[in-house]
């Protein structure tokens, strides 16, 4: 299992948990923390990591622990994620309406990468090059896409996770 970690050097402040987490959890998982200075880098990020063994996207403003990584990686589903707030208060995840929930429902037809499990299976059923558009604000919705055409439901992981992003900052 290795986790990929892209980011980027704005909202340092909204990172600093993250970064400490990280900073315990390297030295026991294979994380792969990549700066990505332009649109598609986290694209690519993606597509340089897939197909290889089982992956968790760490985004860079979720803030996660160990027992996270575990809940994840001990799921035998093939797709899992934890579900967090938008800066609308609204949640990631989304039912069939394309209404938000909070509770605590346990599929979801919208996957948000801020934390989430891709395992190797289902990389080779849902690849990056199928992606319609590379832009890194766009990677989750055209993962989405590719579920909803071949009807998989991604398990949400529950308590909501922390998503320490500045409401001032809008995507
Ligand atoms: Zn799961």
């Amino acid at each position: 299992m290795r986790i990929l970690m892209p980011y980027v050097n704005k909202r340092v402040n909204n990172q600093i948990e993250t970064i400490n987490s990280y900073n315990l959890l390297k030295l026991k998982y294979h994380i792969i923390r990549k700066e990505t200075n332009n649109d598609i880098d986290y694209f690519n990020l993606l597509l340089n990591n897939w197909g290889i063994e089982d992956l968790i996207i760490w985004e860079m403003d979720i803030i996660a622990y160990e027992c996270n990584i575990r809940s994840l990686n001990e799921c035998d589903k093939d797709i899992c994620s934890y579900n967090y707030k938008l800066t609308n208060g609204n949640s990631i995840c989304r039912n069939k309406d394309r209404t938000p929930f909070l509770d605590n429902t346990e599929y979801s037809d919208r996957v948000g990468f801020g934390f989430t499990k891709i395992s190797l299976a289902m990389q080779k059923i849902i690849t990056p090059s199928q992606f319609k558009r590379k832009s890194w604000s766009t990677l989750d919705t055209e993962f989405s896409y590719l579920m909803k055409d071949l009807d998989i439901t991604a398990h949400i992981h529950w308590p909501l996770i922390e998503h320490n992003h500045d409401p001032r900052y809008l995507g």
